[in-house]
Formats: structure tokens, sequence, C-alpha cells
């Protein structure tokens, strides 16, 4: 066989095993003919692909259930702890921190507040390391570590993981890859992410806007952050800070925003002002209280989220008229209030977009605050999922990935391309 032949061969095995390993990490056990229906493979490839993912032991097989005549079809699995990610989420009050293994399963979860300030950045960095080497520590021998991926909500840049800004946890051009390197060494490849990313990352593969490859995703917290997936392909800009979307401006002159602006979208609905909205003073109350406010039918909280609701749905509806999406995902603090601002998002969002607009339908997130987790975690598998047997052999054989070769946000294809 000509060598040209012999790669292009191995290209089309690689593309394969990619698809059929994709398939059993996003949609979970298959049998061998619902792995040869949704492939279009035979059953001979389905087969030996399948054999050859069982060897890399990222795969395995069981009898499968005997229905109707003929032999029963094997059923086909992703093993959990065969390959894992350590996921975390910085937000402006915790840590949240993950261990997923291969199939997106949440092995071990842990949230921590911050144990100093979230501006203190050595503090958090230490937070992180020994969140990642108590996970480690649990993880089953012999499981790969894929990556260390941490979403922030702020601007970060790529490749290099350095936070641009981040005002809900008061971070300036803070080096957080290389920090966490220092911290954990270099095992394994340590990527950062913005959480609006990795939310509609998620959201997109794995929540409530499975199925749908035009989405926005809004995750309210002290910030507001947000992320957007245009056919099927994470947008991302020129310096890869899209979809900034809490610095829209909905109301000159308004209040000042934490970037310094004034009229923002945050500062109509990040957390402080829905606890404004209801009556309370931001510096003493939390969101939780309001949230559990409005769970036990206090009328003032519950006419304050209605109020918020108004800005949410004025916002969304320009950002539809931007992005055309067929589903808009909040997340955060927005998403546990949504079931209660309903009636005045849908009202505004409805009369902002006119009545002759396509309107995008407006969902409450299904992850809620595993969303980033699982998003961080996708990061991780990617290059696994691209190209399962390159990546493991790789991976065994240099722990050292230069900075090149990481995951990087951008790569979230489901079915591969
Ligand atoms: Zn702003």
């Amino acid at each position: 066989m000509r060598r040209a032949d012999a790669s292009a061969q191995d290209d089309v095995r690689r593309a394969n095993l990619s698809a059929v390993l994709r398939l059993l990490h996003f949609d979970g056990p298959a049998t061998r003919s619902e792995l040869v229906a949704s492939t279009g493979f035979n059953r001979s490839t389905v087969g030996s692909l399948t054999s050859e993912l069982v060897k890399l032991g990222l795969v395995r097989e069981r009898p499968g259930v005997v229905s109707g005549k003929g032999r029963p079809s094997n059923v086909v699995e992703p093993v959990s702890t065969s390959a894992h990610v350590l996921a975390f989420d910085v937000t402006a009050s915790s840590v949240g921190a993950a261990r997923v293994g291969l199939g997106g399963y949440l092995l071990q979860v842990r949230r921590r507040l911050h144990s100093t300030p979230p501006h203190d950045v050595p503090g958090v960095v230490n937070l992180i390391a020994t969140l990642a080497r108590e996970m480690q520590a649990r993880a089953t021998p012999g499981s790969l570590c894929l990556g260390l991926v941490v979403s922030v909500p702020g601007s970060v840049r790529q490749p290099d993981g350095l936070v641009r800004r981040s005002p809900p946890v008061g971070w300036y051009d803070v080096p957080l890859a290389d920090l966490l390197r220092e911290a954990v060494g270099d095992e394994y490849p340590i990527t950062i992410g913005n959480d609006g990313d990795l939310g509609v990352v998620a959201e997109y593969l794995r929540g409530a806007a499975r199925g749908s490859q035009d989405v926005l995703y809004v995750r309210g917290e002290v910030g507001v952050g947000g992320g957007v997936v245009v056919g099927g392909e994470l947008l991302k800009g020129s310096g890869g800070y899209a979809g900034e979307v809490g610095h829209l401006l909905v109301k000159p002159g308004g209040r000042v925003c934490s970037c310094g602006a004034r009229g923002c979208w945050e500062a109509e609905i990040g957390d402080a002002a829905i606890i404004r909205a209801v009556g309370r003073d931001p510096r003493e109350a939390e969101i939780e209280d309001v949230v559990s406010d409005v769970a036990i039918g206090n009328r003032r909280a519950i006419a304050g989220v209605r109020k918020t609701g108004e800005w949410v749905g004025l916002g969304l509806a320009s950002l539809v008229n931007l992005f055309n999406p067929q589903v808009v995902v909040l997340g955060g603090t927005l998403g546990a209030l949504y079931p209660t601002m309903e009636p005045t998002l849908a009202q505004s969002y409805a009369r902002t977009l006119g009545p002759n607009r396509e309107q995008a339908h407006v969902l409450r997130s299904d992850l809620g605050s595993d969303a980033q987790l699982l998003g961080a975690a996708e990061v991780g598998f990617a290059d696994v999922l691209e190209d399962p047997a390159g990546t493991l052999e790789a991976r065994r054989e240099q722990p050292d990935p230069s900075a090149e070769e990481r995951g990087e946000v951008h790569r979230i294809h489901r079915h591969g391309g």
C-alpha cells in the first residue's frame, strides 16, 4: 500500500473511532445495533471499532437483554473510571469542583465557600490545588486525568489562560493557568474558560438546549455572563471575549456597573439589583435570602423579582435580535428565579421584540450549578473524543503537553467535523 493511502486510511479509522466514542460519551450506553443505526457504519465495522475502544479501556461491553427472536445485541458503554477531568467553577462566593468521568458522569462534586476573599488570588489557587489533590487521590487507580479546567466569571485570554478581567471576583490580568501549574505541577493540561462559554457548551451538549444548533445562554449571578452557540459552534470573537452580555446597555444614565460604565444589563439583573428590587440592602442580604423568600411566597420578594423579569426580557429581546437563537437558556440566579419572573419576562420580551419577530424559546437551565463543571469537563475531554487512540498514547508517554496541544474551549462538536 502506498504511504498516502495508508495515512488516508488511518484518518478514516481515527474519525470512525471518534464518532463511536462521541455517541457513547454524549448519548450513553447503546447496543451494537443502535450504534450501527446511528453511525451508518456496517455491523462488522462497528464491531471492530468497539473492540478497539474496549482494548483502549475507554468502553466496555456487556450482554444485552434478549428481545424477540435472534441473539441479544451487546450493550456498549463508556467506562467512566477510564479517564476523567478535574473541573472547577469559581464564583464570587464559592469554588465548585468535580471529578467528571468519561460519559459526563459527575463522580465526585464539592462546593466550598471561599476561605479568603475571592480577590485573594493565592487563596483561591490554594483552594483549587487542594481540591484537585483530594479528588485525584479518590480517583480510580489507572484512570487517566485528561486535564484540569477552571470556569471563571470574566474574560479569559486563550490559549494561555490569563484572566483579563473578572469584576465579580476582583481579578485583573491574573495568570491563573500559570499559577495553577506552579501549585499542582504539570502532570495534566490546565485550561481556563469563561463561565458563559462553558455554560452554553454544557447546555448545548447535555442540558436544556440539546438538539438545538443555535443557543444563547445567560448566567445571572453577582455578574451576568453569557455564551452563544451559532450553527453548533461556540462564538468566540477576535480575542475570545464574545458573549459579554452583562454589559449590554439597557438603561442610559442608569446605575454604575461593576465595569465602570452606567446602565449595563448586569446593573439591572445581577444579584445585587435583584436584592435591591425586593427592598433589601445588598450589603446585608444575600441572593439566597431572596430565593427562599420567594419560595415561601413572600409578596414583596415576588413583586421585586417580577420587576427584574421585565429587565431580563428587555435585554433578551435585543440579544435574540442579534443572534436569532432557537432557544435561550437561563442559568444561575436567573434560572433559579425564572418560574417567578416568567410572566413579566415574557411580556417585556414579546413587547421589545415586536409582533412580527421570530421568538426563541426561553428555558430554565437543566444543569443548574453543574453547568460550568460539565462544560469545563468537555474542554478536557475534547482531545480524547477527537482522537481516542492517539491521545491516550500521547498522554501516557508525555505527561507534559505543550500549550498548543491543550484542549481549547471552542471545540464542542457532538459528532466530529
Ligand atoms: Zn457593565
